[in-house]
């Protein structure tokens, strides 16, 4: 769970309270204006009166949240975020929003030594060469432990990798 609290500190805080705003909103619009003004709703029983009025608007509070998880995650990812915002709202259907998870860049971290904020597969820190993983000896690019080649060069690697 501690990994699902961290992902949800990646949506920022006026998506949040977009999301709390609009839930009430939509909650007390259609307990005082919808459903008494609309006789197949008032006579319908208690808890399909309950779905609708508080279930419908939790999808769109969802919604918004997932749109600001892809504006934090974009960012932090170093992508283009004010584009894929825009593609998740108003690509219909929510297929922005698949559409990030399917395309999205691996997830950036912080060089070890000056933070910089770096890809995935560097082996060395785009800003102080500090090395960041195993490199290749022939190329220097990025290798796995447990690679016998490496993926760029061919080269064979030692066991040490
Ligand atoms: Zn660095
Ligand atoms: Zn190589």
């Amino acid at each position: 769970m501690s990994q699902f609290r961290e992902e949800m500190k990646v949506i920022p805080g006026v998506a949040w309270i977009t999301a709390i705003l609009l839930y009430v909103c939509f909650v007390a619009f259609s307990w005082t204006f919808m459903i008494p003004h609309d006789p197949n709703l008032s006579g319908g029983p208690r808890w399909a009166l309950a779905i609708f009025a508080l279930v419908i608007p939790l999808f769109l509070a969802v919604f918004v949240l997932l749109i600001g998880y892809v504006n934090g995650d974009a960012r932090r990812r170093g992508m283009r975020y004010v584009m894929w915002t825009l593609l998740s709202i108003f690509i219909p259907n929510a297929i922005g929003v698949i559409l990030y998870f399917i395309l999205r860049d691996p997830l950036q971290r912080g060089c070890p030594s000056c933070g910089t904020m770096v890809s995935q597969g560097f082996a060395f820190c785009s800003k102080c060469g500090t090395a960041l993983a195993h490199a290749c000896p022939e190329c220097r690019s990025a290798v796995q432990p447990g690679w016998s080649h490496c993926t760029k060069c061919g080269a064979r690697l030692g066991a040490g990798n």
